[in-house]
This record gives C-alpha cells, structure tokens and sequence, in this order.
C-alpha cells in the first residue's frame, strides 16, 4: 500500500504546540511479516554463546554514542528538554554495557544441578529457553529510556525484541534504528514499530512475552489481551508516591529532597514525590523553606539550554493537572507559590506548585498527577503518617525523610510500595541492576524490573532428570506393586 494513502498520525512539539512530525504505522500484515523473519533469526541468537550477544550488544552501545547527537537532537524534539535529551544516550549506553557485564554471571548461577531431595538416584539439570519474542510498549515521559530498559537484558537473555514507544514522542526513533542497522547481527533481532494504541495491539499479537510501561487504564487492556493469549505480561504502571518527613528531619535536606522528587523532569515521572506528609510542628517551616526554594526553580524557556524544568511533553496532561489543582481550590486548598499551567510561545509550562490545606480524599492527593505539583498536609503521629501514606490505589515508590537512618528505616518498612527511598526521594533508578522490586496494587503486575530478576523473567525453564538406577535395580522397583 502507498504510504501516502496510509493513516498518518501527527506529532505535537511540546515546546511549540505545532504539528511538525508525522508517522506512519505499520499494517498489522507488516508487522506479522516483521515477527515472522525476526523469530526465525531469534533461534541462531538464543544458541550462540551469551558471549556473542555480549558482543552485540557491546557493538551497539559503541554505535549509540557515536549518534549521541542525531539522538539526542531528536529527543529533546520529543521531550522539550535540553539536559535530560543530552544525558538520555549516555544512561541507555551505560545500561547496555553494565547488563552485558553481568548478564553471563547471572544466568550461570540460575542453571540449576543437583540430586533430588526426593529420590537420590535421579539427577537433575536446569535448563533455560528465553521465551521468542519480547513485545515492548512504551510511555512518553522517558521515550528513548523507557523503550529499552527492559529490552536490553531481553536481548542478552536471548529474545528477540519489538518495541513500541508512544506516539506522542517517536522522534527519537528514525536516529536510534541507524544504530541498530549499522550492527545486522542485533538488526536482526531488534526492531522498533511506532503507532498508537491499534499498532500496541497488533503487537500483542506477535510476541510471546509483553513489558508494558504506561497508565493503569492501558495495562489493563494490554493485560487483558495478554491473558486472551496466555502470555505472561510485566506492567509497570502509575504512582502517587508518598513523602513522610519527621519533626526531627533536617529541614534544608528535607525541603531539597522533596522538590527535586518533585519537579525534576516538570513531576513527570513514574516515581516522583506527588504527596508530601510533614509533621506538625515543622510544617509551616517547611513549607517557608519550600516555597523558598520552589521559587529559584526556572522554566526552561524561552532558551531550552537554560532553566530547570520544560514544558508537559503531553499537551493534554497540562489539562488534567489544572484541573486537579482547580478542584483542591474549591475544597479549600491554598497555592503558596506557582499556579495552574501557562501557554508560552505554545507550549504547556507549569512553574513549581506548592498547595497546602490539601485533603486526603481531594483529586491531588489520590490520582496521578504527573506534573510539578507538591501538596504538602499536616500530621500529628507517626501512625497516621503511615497509614495516610498506605491510604492509595497505588504503591509504586515512596520516601522517609527522618532525624536518623533507623527512623526512616523502621517507617520505611511499613510503606506498601516497591520501592523505598530513605532520607532522600526518588533513588529507585539507583538498584537498576542490584536490587528486585515489585510494584504493589495497581502500580504494577509481574516480576521485577530490577536486579537479577530483570534477566531471569525472559526465559522459561526447563529442568531435565536422569534415572541414574542401574537396569539390575530398575527390576526391582518395576517388581514393586502397582497398586
Ligand atoms: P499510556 O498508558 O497512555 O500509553 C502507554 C503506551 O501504551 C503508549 O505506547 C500507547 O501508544 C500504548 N497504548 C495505548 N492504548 C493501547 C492499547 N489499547 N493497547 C496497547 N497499547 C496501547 O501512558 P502514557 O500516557 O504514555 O505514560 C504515562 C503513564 O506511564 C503514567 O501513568 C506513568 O506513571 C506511567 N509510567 C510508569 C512507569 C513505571 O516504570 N512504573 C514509568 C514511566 C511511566
């Protein structure tokens, strides 16, 4: 079919509010094709030594950097921002090079051998198979980041990859494929498809494992097409992490903590601070030195090289957080610094917020926000901090910011959520390879992201055992009764 004729989508520049990209998803023959070829190269890829994959894999991060620029332009074209465009390549090198170090050790301790507990003469061995082909669906917020944080230990595993990212943030795409086709070994095995929610389904369709990162709403429906198919499916979804910050925290590293988990990246990240929960008797000090603090904080706009925060990558999402601001005014919330979002050379800015007088059923303390808003609410003891904090349909992440490390610790420990940041915010990003997390209620489904675990979840296992009895012997057990 000419392209032409083929149902384009258009791309919104978040700092412009124009159209200016367009792209063209495949037909769902197309990408049957694609999954076809890609599964038969996947069977070479998956016997080779993980030595070679290492190699591959090695190769491509050497071809990411050198199109450092050519992505990084086209990020930032994506996301409105400068800094975090031009760190993204390096993050997603680092990853690749830092699983390949350890991925071989990692599947070598899980190949399991022994003598069964059971019945001594049978002799076991483990074996593991990676499932064919990883389906990835990807968010906006972290477009290039998020596109391959699960598909690079897939890969090493031994999988093949389909990667769809979001159509609001494609850009970054046409630039990362040049690498990927500069090595054909990893070509043949990696592919990006980009499109909407349709292309998202087409996918499912193909694939024998599905990582998806995005909303609640969009993980049940990809859940659900999984569960039609009964293929295992990892959800990595919202948040509406919690703070608690004690009466004997350090008011200068609670305040810094709180609004760089804030509004770093303008709050849109899975894992920033969205409710803050302070002591009574620091709590007006805390929210002067907050507020304090929020004020330095600069657009980066009009020069996208300077200021901290850009613009909402989604215009829509711009709309969602007036709204959940609007709301907490009308239930008596008070703005102490910042305000609803503002149009500036067409893009959505949103200055930080800091809202007291917040209520825990209001909008801005139960949905996601997903923008640099921070409500800050009293307490009096550290069991209501606790059960304020747990009082959410999410548990993604969440922070305690104390007088000592076994203050935090021990409030910590009672937060239901996955992962934990002690007398800091949002340091998940941190244990990508050490630690396992899982997400709790409705922030996530499957196993973890993170650690050991990230590798292992791409392979199903097998396990063979040898009857090691000799034939005299075998006699006498098939001489046993049957009864
Ligand atoms: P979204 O759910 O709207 O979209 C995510 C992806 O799903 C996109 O690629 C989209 O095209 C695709 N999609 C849409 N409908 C689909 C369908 N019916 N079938 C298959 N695919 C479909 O999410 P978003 O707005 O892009 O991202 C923001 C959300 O992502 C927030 O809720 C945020 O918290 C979450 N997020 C979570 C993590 C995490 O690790 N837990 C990380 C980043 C973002």
């Amino acid at each position: 079919m000419n392209a032409i004729l083929r149902n384009t989508l258009p791309v919104r520049n978040p700092r412009t509010g124009e159209v200016d990209y367009h792209i063209t998803p495949p037909t769902a023959e197309e990408m049957s094709a694609k999954a076809k070829a890609m599964r038969a190269a996947q069977v070479e890829w998956a016997v080779a030594p993980i030595e070679h994959r290492v190699a591959v894999m090695r190769k491509w991060a050497d071809e990411i950097e050198k199109n450092k620029a050519a992505i990084t332009k086209a990020e930032s074209a994506d996301t409105g921002r400068y800094r975090g465009a031009k760190e993204t390549p390096d993050a997603v090198i680092w990853g690749i090079r830092g699983w390949a170090d350890r991925a071989g050790d990692i599947i070598q301790k899980a190949m399991l051998e022994g003598t069964s507990s059971i019945m001594p003469h049978i002799k076991y061995r483990s074996q593991l198979k990676p499932y064919p082909m990883l389906g990835v669906i990807s968010p906006w917020n972290f477009p290039m980041m998020l596109s391959v944080i699960d598909a690079t230990p897939a890969l090493l595993a031994g999988c093949a990859a389909m990667i769809k990212p979001s159509e609001v943030t494609p850009r970054f795409v046409e630039p990362l494929m040049e690498t990927i086709q500069k090595v054909p070994e990893l070509a043949k095995v990696l592919t990006y498809v980009v499109g909407g929610g349709e292309t998202g389904q087409h996918l499912i369709e193909n694939v024998d494992i599905v990582c998806f990162t995005g909303s609640v709403p969009t993980g049940r429906k990809v859940a659900e097409a999984c569960a039609r198919r009964f293929i295992p499916v990892f959800l990595e979804l919202g948040g509406k992490d919690p703070v608690i910050v004690t009466e004997n925290a350090d008011l200068e590293r609670a305040t810094d903590a709180v609004l760089r988990g804030t509004v770093y990246a303008t709050g849109q990240i899975c894992f920033s601070i969205e409710r803050v929960y302070v002591q009574e008797k620091i709590h007006d000090a805390f929210v002067d030195k907050l507020v304090k603090k929020a004020e330095q904080i600069e657009l980066n706009y009009p020069d996208i090289h300077k200021g901290h925060i850009g613009p909402f990558i989604f215009g829509k999402q711009a709309g969602i957080v007036d709204e959940q601001l609007d709301d907490a005014v009308k239930h008596g919330a008070k703005i102490r610094t910042g305000g609803k979002s503002q149009n500036l050379g067409g893009g959505l800015y949103m200055r930080p917020t800091v809202v007291t007088d917040v209520k825990q059923d209001m909008k801005i303390m139960q949905d996601e926000t997903f923008g640099p808003v921070i409500p800050v609410m009293k307490y009096k003891t550290k069991a209501e901090a606790v059960t304020l904090a747990n009082d959410t349909i999410f548990g993604l992440s969440g922070a305690v910011i104390a007088g000592n490390d076994e203050e935090a610790y021990e409030l910590g420990s009672q937060i239901d959520a996955g992962g934990i940041s002690l007398q800091d915010t949002t340091l998940t990003g941190a244990i990508l390879r050490d630690a396992e997390k899982t997400s709790f209620n409705l922030s996530g489904m499957g196993g973890s992201r993170m650690g050991p675990a990230s590798i292992l979840r791409f392979f199903r296992k097998k396990a063979l055992m040898t009857n090691t009895l000799a034939p005299q012997d075998m006699r006498e057990i098939r001489e046993l009764p049957l009864a």
